[in-house]
């Protein structure tokens, strides 16, 4: 099948490569021409595992191509994938000025003759399939042949969420949970259970709707997460307070199978580039609709407070005085095996540091350079995991990457000028730790003097 991808980020790169691994056409557009010069030129993009390596195969395949041309991209293309940003706008509500625009940039591309589909995979309010229908209607109409005379029936538009997670996303887009189409139109759905049907041979399901229980689904999800995350975090807060330890209770709650074991750790707040805004642009949706959203209210208050859980602890042991502290901080990632840094509480932390005059010299595996790109030398950037720690007086730990979990304490010992661990992610064992000496605070457990 011939296949349009428009907006070459995260979703869309990873999006079009797996549609090529199948076997299909994809012409991958975006406006960052440096960008799809670089994707062009055989180099990704992105950091995501597994992901390199089949661009690699299906571009020399010949199946996966980047443009910068709209045009070029939707005109053989059957099925036309939108991947697009959606971020908050002025209220919080998402912006929807790139679904739109380029909606109606299609509505003057598309011909009356050619049957496509257009399908949003970015995250979208309810009713955004809708106006993304009346756009391309409307600016056809407004066009010359061929966007001229579109009739309703020369198009479906589809919503088609992703629910892909960063780090792992080229195994969630291959094996999905369940893949959730919403559409009213027998065609399109004919079109996308053949489109998908590679991804789903183990039996897991596609799931037809309507385009706004589409819409709405994706919203439900992610907020329902982040409502688990906090809920674990203000249980750790108890925890703190109560002097019992949130693993225990953690894994009390989790074997119980109405709450299942995942998504119940506690640490320094979610971030990343959807929960925050999701949560957010769905709590705006119901304003919008004179809803008041108590629960998701709540869960950004307190995820606002968890990004800076350590900090008072932190300042606490330096007698409130932070002034020419030296801070290694280890994890810049929102989360592990991504190089993506957007609202991810590492960034919330050395703003603290700094403000409070101390210094931070950081590392993280993948991330370091779009960190350098927004903080430039407000901080060091050490190359290796332990140089960060040459020096330093503690050791904050904001993301759990794998290379943490062991890391070599004798070297951690022998570099750092005190046995003081601030971990935001609950990586050690609290009685090892208290053998090896150290001063260790995590999340929802005692302190470790
Ligand atoms: P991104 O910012 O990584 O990528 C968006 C791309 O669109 C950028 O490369 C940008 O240059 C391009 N773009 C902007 N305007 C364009 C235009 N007019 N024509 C062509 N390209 C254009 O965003 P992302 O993380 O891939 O997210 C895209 C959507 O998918 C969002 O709605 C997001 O909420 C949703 N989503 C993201 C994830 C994730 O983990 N990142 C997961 C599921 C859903």
């Amino acid at each position: 099948m011939k296949i349009a991808v428009v907006g070459t980020g995260y979703v869309g790169l990873v999006t079009g490569t797996c549609f090529a691994e199948t076997g299909n056409h994809v012409i991958c557009v975006d406006i960052d021409k440096a960008k799809v010069d670089k994707l062009s030129a055989g180099q990704i993009t992105i950091y995501e595992p597994g992901l390199e390596k089949l661009f690699l195969r299906n571009q020399k395949e010949g199946r996966l191509h980047f443009t910068t041309s709209l045009e070029d991209a939707v005109k053989d293309a059957k099925v036309i994938f939108l991947a697009l940003p959606t971020p908050p706008g002025e209220n919080g509500s998402a912006d929807l000025k790139y679904i739109l625009g380029v909606a109606n940039h299609l509505g003057k591309l598309i011909n009356p003759g050619d049957y496509k589909i257009i399908i949003d995979k970015s995250t979208v309010p309810v009713g955004t399939a809708d106006k993304v229908r009346d756009t391309i209607l409307k600016s056809a109409a407004e066009a010359s042949p061929p966007g001229g005379g579109l009739e309703g029936a020369s198009f479906a538009v589809v919503s088609n969420p992703e629910f892909l997670r960063e780090g792992v996303a080229v195994d969630d887009f291959m094996k999905p949970d369940r893949v959730v189409i919403g559409t009213g139109s027998e065609k399109a759905k004919k079109i996308l259970l053949d489109l998908y049907a590679p991804f789903v041979r183990q039996g897991n399901p596609i799931i037809f709707m309507d385009e706004k229980s589409a819409e709405l689904t994706k919203y439900a999800a992610n907020s329902f997460l982040a409502t688990k995350i906090t809920f674990m975090n203000e249980i750790a807060q108890l925890c703190e307070r109560m002097g019992a330890d949130v693993d225990m209770v953690r894994k009390g709650m989790g074997s119980d199978e109405r709450i299942g074991k995942r998504f119940l750790f506690p640490g320094i707040g979610y971030g990343g580039s959807c929960f925050p805004k999701d949560v957010q642009a769905l709590v705006q949706s119901a304003n919008e609709i004179d809803y008041d959203f108590k629960i998701l209210n709540a869960v950004m208050d307190v995820n606002e407070k968890q990004k800076l859980h350590l900090l008072p602890k932190i300042k606490a042991y330096f007698n409130n005085n932070l002034k020419g502290k030296k801070i290694a901080l280890w994890g810049l990632a929102f989360k592990p095996n991504t190089d993506d840094i957007r609202e991810a509480p590492a960034l919330y932390i050395i703003e603290e540091l700094l403000k409070e005059g101390a210094e931070v010299n950081a590392y993280d595996p993948e991330a370091m350079n779009n960190v350098k790109a927004i903080l430039g030398d407000t901080i060091i950037f050490s190359e290796r995991q332990y140089d960060a720690l040459t020096d330093a007086d503690v050791l904050v730990i904001a993301t759990e990457w794998s290379e943490f979990r062991t890391p070599d304490f004798e070297k951690i010992i022998s570099l750092l000028k005190n046995k003081v661990i601030f971990d935001g992610r609950n990586l050690f064992d609290l009685k090892f730790m208290e053998d090896m000496g150290f001063y260790y605070v995590s999340v929802g457990r005692r302190t470790v003097k």
